[in-house]
């Protein structure tokens, strides 16, 4: 059975005190609540990586950032590196995000960079992909997901991929409260698993994590999740409530 996963991208809020408070509390509830299905993880700014991995040594809890630099290490001020990120015992990183590609004009090959550097850092890569407004209403959608997945992706060897959880964000659904429909999200990730086991094989298509992402809320979490290719959700601004996150959690 493949891993079901729910990620919270808390994007660039909390301050320290703020991030360590919730982060604990998160802690306690899935230390009280064992019985939840998903791997959860937290993936938070840079800052709050260090703390928040002591707080969650021996938790159910996983940690992650949110980017990484495209270089290894050197002189590139103000970056901070996949290997720096490993050093805080963070396990995983977002690459792709779509604020990434559009605010900060990262490309296909600049993240398939990143991803090589992650993976070989020792971290695991939530690789997102998805397809802005106009893409969608030209049916562009499918053919912008394929190339986002083969020029990021797809250069990985069979072995890697293991190490890679795909999240599916169309961007039009991102913070805007609409969110695609539950057989939008199954007709993509359907779709994406297709083209994973086109490029590797069918066990792999079948283990590899396909996470939702976008306008992903308490009140709509089960209806997706129960979608047979929906495997969790990366959510952005519901994990920034607990109540709302742990329900998210809950609805897997
Ligand atoms: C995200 O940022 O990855 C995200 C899905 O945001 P939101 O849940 O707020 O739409």
């Amino acid at each position: 059975m493949r891993k079901k996963i729910v990620a919270g991208n808390w994007k660039m809020n909390m301050n320290l005190e703020e991030g360590i408070s919730f982060a604990r509390s998160v802690d306690q509830y899935f230390r009280k609540n064992p019985s939840a299905k998903a791997e959860v993880i937290l993936c938070t700014p840079y800052i709050h990586l260090p703390g928040i991995s002591q707080i969650l040594k021996d938790s159910k809890v996983a940690l992650g950032a949110q980017n990484c630099a495209s270089e290894a290490s050197g002189a590139f001020t103000g970056e901070v590196s996949a290997y720096m990120i490993k050093s805080t015992g963070a396990d995983y990183v977002i690459i792709g995000h779509s604020e990434r590609r559009i605010y900060y004009k990262e490309d296909d090959r600049l993240l398939n960079k990143k991803t090589l550097l992650a993976l070989n850092s020792g971290l695991k890569v939530i690789f997102c992909c998805g397809e802005v407004k106009e893409e969608r209403e030209s049916n562009m959608h499918f053919l912008i997901v394929k190339r986002q997945l083969e020029e990021g992706l797809f250069t990985l060897p069979a072995e890697e991929i293991q190490n890679i959880v795909i999240a599916y964000e169309p961007v039009w659904a991102i913070g805007t409260g609409l969110t695609a429909t539950p057989d939008q999200a199954q007709e993509m990730h359907k779709y994406i698993r297709g083209l994973v086991k086109e490029k590797y094989n069918s066990s792999i298509a079948e283990n590899i994590t396909i996470l939702y992402g976008g306008s992903c809320k308490a009140s709509n979490a089960v209806e997706i999740f129960s979608k047979p290719d929906v495997d969790g959700g990366l959510i952005g601004g519901a994990s920034l409530k607990k109540e709302d996150f742990v329900a998210i959690v809950e609805a897997v």
